[in-house]
C-alpha cells in the first residue's frame, strides 16, 4: 500500500517518456510528482504528516531518479526498435528507396492535400531487357545494375520529387507541380543509357530505361494514374525502348499496376 504512490508516479512517468530531451526533464518532473503524490497520500491515510515533508521529498526524489532513468532507456530503446522496424517495412533493402508501399502511402497523401501545386506528373520506369543483364551477367550484376538506376533516380530529381522501387526492375516517380512538358525532359535525362562496368566478371553495361508517364491532378485516385502510366510504358516498349512516352487518354491497358 505504501508503496502504491511511487508505482503511480512511475506509471505516469513511464507514459509520458518520449525523447531524448526526457532524460533530463521527466525523471525530475516524475520525482516531483511522485513527491506531491506520496505527500497527499500520506495525509490521506493517516490524517496527518507521520514523517517530515521535507524528508519525504528528499527521499522519494533520489529513489525517483534511477528509476525514471532505467524506464527511460528502456522506453527509447523500444522507441528506436520501433522506428527502424517501421522504416525496414518501408524500405527497399537493394537499393533503399522506398518501396511500393512506402510510395503509394506517401504519393497518395501528397494528392490527398491541396495546395499550390495542383498538377504532377507520375512515370512508371522500367529497366529495359534487364532479364539479358541477369542472365548474361549474373543476379549479383543484375542487382549492381538496380541500385545504379536508384542512384541515377535520385541524383537526377529534386529532392522533394517522390521516388520508389516499384517490384522488380520497376521504378516509380512521382514529380509534385510540374507541366508534363518539363516531365518529358526530365524524362529524356532519366532515359540516358547507364554505364556499370562490374569488376567480377569484368566488362561494360549499357543499360537504358522505358518510362511511362502521366499527368495526375490533385484529388485524382493514384489506381488510375498508375494504370495511366503503365498503358504508356507499354508503349514505350513497343516503340523500341530507351524512351519516354506519355499517356494520350487512350484506352488503357488492362494491368495490375495498382
Ligand atoms: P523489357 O525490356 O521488356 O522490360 O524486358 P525485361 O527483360 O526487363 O523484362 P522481364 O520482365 O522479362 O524481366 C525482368 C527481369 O528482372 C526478370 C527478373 O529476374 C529480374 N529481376 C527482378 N527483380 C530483380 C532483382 O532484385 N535483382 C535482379 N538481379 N534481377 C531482378
Ligand atoms: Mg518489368
Ligand atoms: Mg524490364
Amino acid at each position: 500500500m505504501q508503496e502504491m504512490p511511487k508505482i503511480i508516479a512511475i506509471l505516469i512517468a513511464f507514459m509520458s517518456l518520449r525523447k531524448p530531451v526526457d532524460f533530463v526533464v521527466k525523471p525530475l518532473f516524475a520525482g516531483l510528482f511522485m513527491c506531491l503524490f506520496a505527500f497527499g497520500a500520506e495525509f490521506y491515510l493517516h490524517g496527518e504528516f507521520l514523517i517530515d515533508f521535507v524528508d519525504l521529498v528528499l527521499v522519494t526524489m533520489v529513489a525517483s531518479l534511477p528509476f525514471s532513468g532505467i524506464i527511460f532507456l528502456v522506453v527509447t530503446y523500444l522507441d528506436r526498435l520501433q522506428e527502424r522496424l517501421a522504416m525496414m517495412a518501408l524500405t527497399d533493402p537493394l537499393t533503399q528507396l522506398p518501396n511500393r508501399r512506402a510510395f503509394l502511402d506517401w504519393t497518395t497523401r501528397v494528392l490527398s492535400r491541396i495546395d499550390a501545386a495542383e498538377q504532377g506528373v507520375l512515370m512508371l520506369i522500367d529497366a529495359d531487357r534487364f532479364k539479358s543483364v541477369n542472365d548474361n551477367w549474373g543476379h549479383a550484376v543484375g542487382d549492381l545494375c538496380l541500385q545504379r538506376v536508384a542512384e541515377r533516380l535520385t541524383t537526377e530529381l529534386r529532392p522533394f520529387d517522390v521516388v520508389g522501387r516499384y517490384g522488380g526492375e520497376e521504378f516509380v516517380v512521382f514529380l509534385p507541380g510540374v507541366s508534363m512538358e518539363v516531365a518529358y525532359e526530365v524524362g529524356t535525362r532519366l532515359c540516358r543509357p547507364i554505364r556499370i562496368e562490374p569488376e567480377q566478371p569484368p566488362g561494360r553495361i549499357s543499360l537504358t530505361l522505358s518510362i511511362g508517364a502521366a499527368l495526375v491532378h490533385y484529388g485524382d485516385p493514384l489506381p488510375d494514374v498508375l494504370v495511366q502510366a503503365d498503358t504508356a510504358l507499354y508503349r514505350a516498349k513497343a516503340n523500341g525502348r530507351a524512351r519516354v512516352e506519355i499517356w494520350d487518354g487512350g484506352p488503357l491497358r488492362p494491368s495490375a499496376a495498382a
